[in-house]
Order: C-alpha cells, then structure tokens, then sequence
C-alpha cells in the first residue's frame, strides 16, 4: 500500500481530502513549506510543527551536493537527520539543477552539471534522482522531469515536454515501492492545453500515487496560470492528489484550490520572513517601514503565533533594522501561521460548502 488519499468532502472543482503516508496524515488542501537545506529556514522542526504544518518539502539538488544523500541515509535517513517525524516531500532537483547549476548539459539520459558550491561535475538522471529520494528517505517522490523556461515555442515546449513523460516512465520503473511512500508525476506542456492534456494522458498511462502540474507561475501571470489548470485539472484522477509545484501567494493558493488542487509548496513565506515581510488578514505588511516604529500593536491580533501573542510592531520594526536573527525567526513563524490558517479556513469552507462565496470574500479584501 503506497500513500492513500480520502476524499472527505467537495465543493465544485474544491476538493478536502487526507493523505496518509508513513509519516502521519495531511489534511488537503495542504500548504507545504520548503526545507531546502534540511531545514525550514530561521525556524526549529517544533516551531515548524507547532504552525500545524504536517508536512515539508525537501531539496534534492541541495542536499546531494552537501551534505550527500548516501551520508544522510548512513545517519537514518532526512527524517532523523533533520529531526522531522512527519512527513517530507522530496522534489526531483530537476527543477534547481536548471535554474541553479553551471555548466548543464540536457540530453536524452538526464542532465549533466556542476555544482554552484564547487564546480564538481555529477549527472542526474531519472533513476539517480529517484535513488536518491530513496535513501533520504520520502514520504512523496517526484518523477525527474525537465522545466521548460517560458516563453518558448510551442515545439520547443511540445519536445521538452516528450522528454519529461520519457523520464516519467523511467523514473516509475525506478521507484522502488514501500508502504506509506509514493511517487507523484509532473504535467509539463507551458500555457498550450494540447500538450498538457497530452502529458496528463500519458502520466495516468504509466500510473502515479498523485499528479503534480509543474512549469507554471514562472512569468505567465495569474490569469493564464489558472487558466491552464482549468484546462488540465479535469483530465487528471479523481482519487489522486493534485499537486500544483512553487506556488504561491495567498490569492494563488484560493484560486487553485478553486481549480481543484490539493497540495502546494512556495518559498514565498519563509522567504518574506526573512525580508521582514508579513502576510495578514489584511495584506502584507513590510515591518522594516518606518510607521512602525513607534506601534505598540501586534502585526495582527487575530494570529496566535509567537510574534503576534509576544510582541509589537516596534519591536519587530526594531530587529528587522537591526538586522537582528529573532526578527526573521518570529516573521517566518507568524507567515508559517498564516499560511497554515488560511489552508484551514479553507478547508472548513469546503466542509461547509461555501468555498465559492470564502474565495470571493478573500479577493475582495486582498
Ligand atoms: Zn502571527
């Protein structure tokens, strides 16, 4: 038995679910933050738990260059490594060797590159990126796929796309199947609705444990995002999970679970924490202005975070300035948070059958 997925309720496209892995239950629609060096960055794995987080995603790419996925297997696994007892997503590193590494060369066995810490030379391929999930130790394994930069040409997109199914089929065969694991495969195929529905169809043909659409939010803009998810959502599994890769803002993550997604990952709200950027009820609210400086109110009074029951704006204005390390500790677990609650909200909306009018209500005040 790989992962399971329950359908607990629906509202149209929305769905609420739960994913079982060896590592505990994911209630979806499922915000997953990015731990990319094995660690959620500015944050300890209680204070990422105690968010409601119940899942992380883990970076091939960086941890086979350092500190390399045959050491962290020898040392139990990226579970224990990391001391995360839930569940991880491992991506392929497909993603970061194209848009980190020097040197790359794409051919039909995979990729050759070098490394952005010390120019040493490695290949991955997609039984390598596989194997090395495998010893890391994921709940979740994603297929190797390549990503194509947009804009391109729709026959640049349609061959890129060729590769990445031929990958997907290789990469299945290589994962090796154990109770409470799965491998998802990547819809690619741009902004064309003929190539993604062409990549759905052949992903469903090979057979993964959940679908993830990759290759969108890279410059396309919001309107066309959705628009291609309304176009390749409905061709996947009903009764598999949906995974829509590197997204996103707040307004993203409603308007995809209203096309029908289950699962997300974005650096966007570690990433703001450390820039003194806060997301809100009420908008994101950048600490490092000055207007803050003298506000003795919480960031937001509504959030039970730590930075928000503790502490002021002032003082949160004051250790972002100072460039102080508990400013981006507390920012990222308040974002965390909040990231966390709006999922939650959201998924109460769709047990209550009100998704449409929550999703309305939230652009209207975003
Ligand atoms: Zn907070």
């Amino acid at each position: 038995m790989s992962v399971r997925f329950e359908m607990l309720a629906r509202d149209g496209a929305a769905r609420r679910g739960r994913l079982t892995t060896a590592h505990g239950e994911i209630d979806t629609p499922v915000f997953m933050p990015v731990g990319t060096s094995g660690t959620v960055k500015a944050m300890t794995p209680e204070g990422v738990a105690a968010t409601g987080t119940q899942i992380v995603l883990g970076n091939t790419y960086h941890l086979m260059l350092r500190p390399g996925a045959e050491r962290i297997a020898a040392l139990g696994g990226l579970h224990r490594f990391m001391n995360w007892p839930y569940a991880i997503l491992t991506d392929s590193g497909g993603f970061q060797v194209m848009s980190l590494a020097a040197r790359r060369t794409i051919a039909e066995a995979g990729v050759t590159f070098r490394s952005h810490l010390d120019g040493s030379l490695y290949e991955l391929t997609p039984e390598r990126s596989i194997a090395i999930q495998h010893l890391l130790g994921a709940d979740i394994t994603m297929a190797l796929d390549e990503c194509t930069p947009y804009p391109s040409p729709h026959q640049a997109v349609e061959s890129s796309m060729e590769l990445s199914m031929r990958w997907a089929e290789r990469s299945r065969r290589a994962f090796v199947d154990r109770p409470g694991r799965g491998i998802f495969g990547i819809v690619q195929g741009g902004v064309h609705p003929d190539l993604r529905l062409r990549s759905a169809a052949r992903l469903i043909d090979i057979g993964f444990d959940g679908y993830a659409v990759g290759g969108l939010a890279i410059g396309e803009g919001q309107g066309t995002t959705f628009a291609v998810l309304d176009a390749t959502v409905p061709a996947l599994p009903e009764d598999r999970p949906r995974y829509l890769m590197g997204v996103g803002k707040p307004a993203d993550l409603v308007g995809a679970v209203l096309c029908g997604i289950d699962m997300f990952d974005c650096v966007l709200p570690t990433r703001s924490g450390r820039t003194a950027q806060a997301f809100t009820r009420r908008g994101v609210v950048n600490l490092r202005n000055a207007r803050h400086a003298d506000d003795p109110a919480p960031l937001d009074p509504e959030c039970p975070c730590p930075a928000c029951t503790g502490y002021s704006r002032a003082y949160l204005h004051h250790l972002s300035r100072a460039g102080e390390i508990l400013g981006s500790m507390l920012l990222t677990a308040h974002n965390l948070r909040y990231y966390a609650d709006l999922m939650a909200a959201m998924r109460s909306a769709i047990e209550a059958v009100s998704f449409t009018e929550f999703a309305a209500a939230f652009e209207g005040a975003a």
